[in-house]
C-alpha cells in the first residue's frame, strides 16, 4: 500500500493505492494556515487506517535545508514541512512539487507509462514542468529541476522584445508570462478589445484569434525545443487547461522539431491520462518501493 496527499491551495486530497488500484480517496478544504495544515493531514492519514509511508505534493519546492520555498500557499514558506509531518505522523514522508507529481503519475501508469525519460507540462493559469527519468523525479541539486515556467522565452521576436513582460519571480519574460492562459486572453484583449478564454481563442474562426493562436503555439514550441535539446524526452505529456486544446497535439510536434536539434523526427506530445487525479496519484508514487 502507498499513501499520497495532494496539498492544493483550496483542497487537500488523500489517496491510498494498493498496487495501482485506488482503495480510498477523500477530499477536504485546505486549512489556510500552517498548524491547521499539519493537523488536517494527520487526521486524514489516521482516518485512512493505512500503515504506509506518505508522499505529499506541494505547491512549492523543498529547499536543501528542508524548508519550503516558492509556495503560493504562502503559509508553508520557510517551514520545515517534511520534518513536521514526519513528527506528526510517526512515519517517513517525501515531498515533491505538484508539477513533478503530475509527471511522475503520468510516467508511472499514465500517458507515458513504459517510457524512460518524460517531461510533463502543466499550463493553465500558471506554467510548470517536471522531469521523470526511470520512474524517479529529477529534482536536481536544489529542487528546481524541471522549472520550465521560469526560463526566458527563447529566440524572442522584435514585437515580443517590445512587449517585455516582468514575472512575479523577479525576472523578465519567463515562459509562464508568455504561455499561460491569462497571457493569451490579455494579448487578445489588448489587440482587439475582445475578452475570451484560452479555450475560446483556440477554437475561434476569427482571423485575429487564429493569428494570435499561431504565435502562442510558436512560443510554446520554442520553449519545448529547449527541453528537447537538454533531456531528449521519450514523451512530453501536457496537463492543465492547455491539454484540452486538441489542435496542439498536431501543431506543436513539427514546430518543436523545427526549433530543436532533433534527430528522430517530431517529439511525441500527448494528453495526460489521469487529469486532475495526477497530483495525488503522483504523490503516492513518490514511494515506488
Ligand atoms: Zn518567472
Amino acid at each position: 500500500m502507498r499513501l499520497g496527499i495532494d496539498l492544493g491551495g483550496t483542497k487537500t486530497e488523500i489517496l491510498a493505492l494498493d498496487g495501482a488500484r485506488e482503495v480510498l480517496r477523500r477530499r477536504i478544504a485546505t486549512a489556510r494556515n500552517y498548524d491547521g495544515t499539519i493537523a488536517a493531514i494527520r487526521a486524514l492519514v489516521a482516518e485512512s487506517g493505512v500503515e504506509a509511508p506518505v508522499g505529499v505534493g506541494i505547491p512549492g519546492t523543498e529547499a536543501a535545508d528542508g524548508t519550503i520555498k516558492n509556495a503560493n500557499s504562502t503559509w508553508l514558506n520557510g517551514r520545515p514541512l517534511r520534518a513536521d509531518l514526519e513528527a506528526a505522523l510517526g512515519r517517513k514522508v517525501r515531498l515533491a512539487n505538484d508539477a513533478n507529481c503530475f509527471t511522475l503519475s503520468e510516467a508511472t501508469d499514465g500517458a507515458a507509462a513504459g517510457t524512460r525519460v518524460v517531461f510533463g507540462v502543466i499550463a493553465g493559469t500558471g506554467v510548470g514542468g517536471g522531469v521523470v527519468v526511470d520512474g524517479k523525479v529529477l529534482g536536481g541539486a536544489h529542487g528546481v529541476g524541471g522549472e520550465w515556467g521560469h526560463i526566458p522565452l527563447p529566440a524572442m521576436r522584435v514585437d515580443e522584445l517590445a512587449d517585455s513582460r516582468p514575472c512575479y519571480c523577479g525576472k523578465q519574460n519567463c515562459l509562464e508570462q508568455w504561455c499561460c492562459g491569462p497571457s493569451l486572453s490579455a494579448e487578445l484583449e489588448r489587440r482587439t478589445g475582445r475578452t475570451l478564454s484560452m479555450e475560446q481563442i483556440a477554437t475561434s474562426n476569427e482571423a485575429e484569434e487564429q493569428a494570435l493562436m499561431a504565435r502562442w503555439t510558436d512560443r510554446l514550441a520554442r520553449g519545448l525545443a529547449t527541453v528537447v535539446n537538454i533531456i531528449d524526452p521519450d514523451v512530453i505529456v501536457l496537463g492543465g487547461g492547455l491539454s484540452n486544446i486538441m489542435r496542439l497535439y498536431d501543431e506543436l510536434p513539427p514546430l518543436v522539431e523545427k526549433y530543436g536539434f532533433t534527430l528522430g523526427g517530431p517529439p511525441k506530445i500527448v494528453k495526460n491520462r489521469h487529469g486532475d487525479s495526477s497530483g495525488v496519484r503522483g504523490a503516492a508514487w513518490l514511494w515506488p518501493e
